[in-house]
């Protein structure tokens, strides 16, 4: 990639808006992106909403925040406009329509007059004479005056590549070295639809050359139809790109990763509390390392590092639990508490948590991150240190049972302590143990109830310590009334999970 060395790098990302923002957007972005920092270039957002019929208003917004979220900022986009606006296909055709009609009259294109009926039954015969599929050519040999004379009449038209039949069309892909397409394989595509909106085809060729794009990075599934975008900038006498057409993502079942059947928006992923950091880090891995073969690094490192020659071909797997375990290093060993806090607060402003003391927060979330991956996990799992009201699970509720003796003692012993720091609390926990010569568990775990509904928990002199001595009284008080008021429960609610059923206190 050398030779491109001396022009001004650009990327471009150029999702259509037709829903979720798809993982694979991010994929692609995330090596435009740090290909064009490294390189001192550009990267910019391009909306391809040729497509009429898949097209979703919201979406545009979505991927603009994803990009966001995701802190790959394009450097032009309908957002922030920029030298190349405007950046939505359907504001540019004038353009398209400009470059379709210099290949008609160059006669690298030809309008085809065909109905959908008559197109369909086109595609049968080929089909049945082992002829392939698409589209024979047969408007091609339409003379001009002819076509000229048909379109002026008002008749419906598409324009369509008039692709050498012979030969073959060379890709050169920075990945793959030379791919060679026989020209008999590459259908005389649509470049202009009937209703004078591009297709993908034209459009993204005449933007990319126009924008100045240098790179064209983006998944596989385009390699077949890149010859005809080749020929289109063979035809125009333009530069090529430099053509880089990345792996795909694939799920379990090694297929490409899909937006119907797979976890693989990013709105999702920002729901579940995955953290950016940790899913630009995954993603890197994905069919790329650091030369080093190191499994944690930043976006700035990735930057410094990076390569496209180390791009390997196979294709990864996308994990959502692989995902889960750097968004959990990225959560305990990365961020700061500060940080993680920041993005902890909308999940759990939207629980309607609420909390006076920032450092109250901070115990919560530090005293809970070994025991989670996600934010939404952290939500769900802080739930009893911002209301009073929760419930006991049935396994709470045998361990409350089991232990109301030692609550009541507890009780007492804690409520003599002076001072209710860690080191205290604990001391009295141990001694209280001792002293009844059981085991750890047998009174921690009734604590560990009392305190918080549930025995999947921190540990109890943690708890108590962030709870304060009156909360954590108040609970042990609670449980014990509880407990009196005779077991089982009376009013026992629907169970929601196995773990999670539990009656009100
Ligand atoms: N609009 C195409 C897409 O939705 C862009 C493909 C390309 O990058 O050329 O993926």
């Amino acid at each position: 990639m050398s030779q491109e060395s001396l022009k001004t790098v650009v990327t471009r990302i150029a999702p259509s808006p037709t829903g979720d923002p798809h993982v694979g957007t991010a994929y692609m972005s995330l090596f435009d992106y740090v290909f064009a920092k490294q390189q001192g270039g550009k990267f910019i957002l391009r909306i391809e909403d040729t497509d009429q019929k898949r097209y979703n208003p919201e979406s545009e917004q979505r991927v603009i925040d994803a990009l966001k979220w995701l802190g790959l900022a394009p450097d032009e986009s309908p957002e922030i406009g920029g030298p190349n606006a405007p950046y939505r296909q359907t504001e540019r055709l004038e353009l398209y329509q400009k470059y379709a009609n210099q290949l008609l009259e160059s006669g690298h294109a030809y309008r085809a007059f065909e109905t959908q009926e008559e197109l369909e039954q086109i595609r049968e015969d080929m089909q049945k004479s082992g002829l392939g599929q698409g589209y024979d050519g047969r408007a091609k040999r339409l003379s001009k005056e002819e076509s000229d004379k048909r379109a002026a009449s008002g008749e419906a038209f598409v324009i369509r590549l008039a692709t050498p039949t012979e030969g073959e069309t060379l890709i050169k892909d920075a990945l793959r070295g030379e791919v060679r397409i026989p020209n008999s394989e590459v259908p005389d595509a649509v470049l202009m639809k009937s209703d004078g909106i591009p297709t993908y085809h034209l459009a993204v060729v005449v933007d990319d050359h126009v924008m100045g794009v240098t790179h064209v990075v983006r998944g596989e599934e385009w390699l077949p139809t890149a010859p005809v975008h080749v020929l289109l900038y063979q035809t125009f006498g333009w530069q090529e790109p430099v053509w880089i057409h990345m792996p795909l993502l694939k799920n379990a079942d090694g297929k490409k990763l899909s937006k119907r059947r797979d976890d693989s928006s990013l709105d999702s992923y920002k729901e579940q509390g995955i953290v950016a950091e940790a899913l630009l880090n995954y993603l890197a891995t994905m069919g790329w390392s650091m030369p080093d073969g190191r499994e944690f690094f930043s976006l700035k490192d990735m930057i410094k590092q990076f390569k496209f020659e180390r791009i390997s071909l196979g294709g990864s797997v996308f994990d959502m639990k692989r995902l889960r375990h750097y968004n959990a290093h990225y959560l305990r060993e990365v961020l700061d508490l500060e940080t993680v806090a920041e993005r902890a607060k909308p999940f759990f402003e939207a629980a309607g948590y609420s909390w006076k003391d920032e450092d109250y927060l901070l115990d919560v979330i530090d005293v809970l991150l070994p025991r989670i991956e996600t934010l939404a996990e952290l939500t769900e799992q802080s739930a009893y240190f911002f209301s009073d009201s929760f419930n006991y699970t049935e396994e709470a509720k045998r361990k409350l049972e089991a232990g109301q003796k030692h609550l009541e003692a507890l009780e007492r012993e804690l409520s003599r302590l002076d001072f209710f720091d860690f080191d205290d609390v604990d001391d009295a926990l141990r001694e209280y143990v001792k002293s009844e010569s059981v085991k750890m568990g047998e009174v921690m775990m009734p604590l560990r109830a009392a305190l918080t509904g549930s025995t999947q928990a921190p540990g109890v002199s943690d708890l108590a310590v962030i709870l304060g001595k009156s909360r954590t009284l108040e609970r042990i008080g609670r449980a014990i009334s509880y407990l009196e008021a005779g077991l089982p429960d009376d009013k026992p609610q629907k169970p929601k999970k196995d773990d999670e059923a539990g009656a009100t206190p």
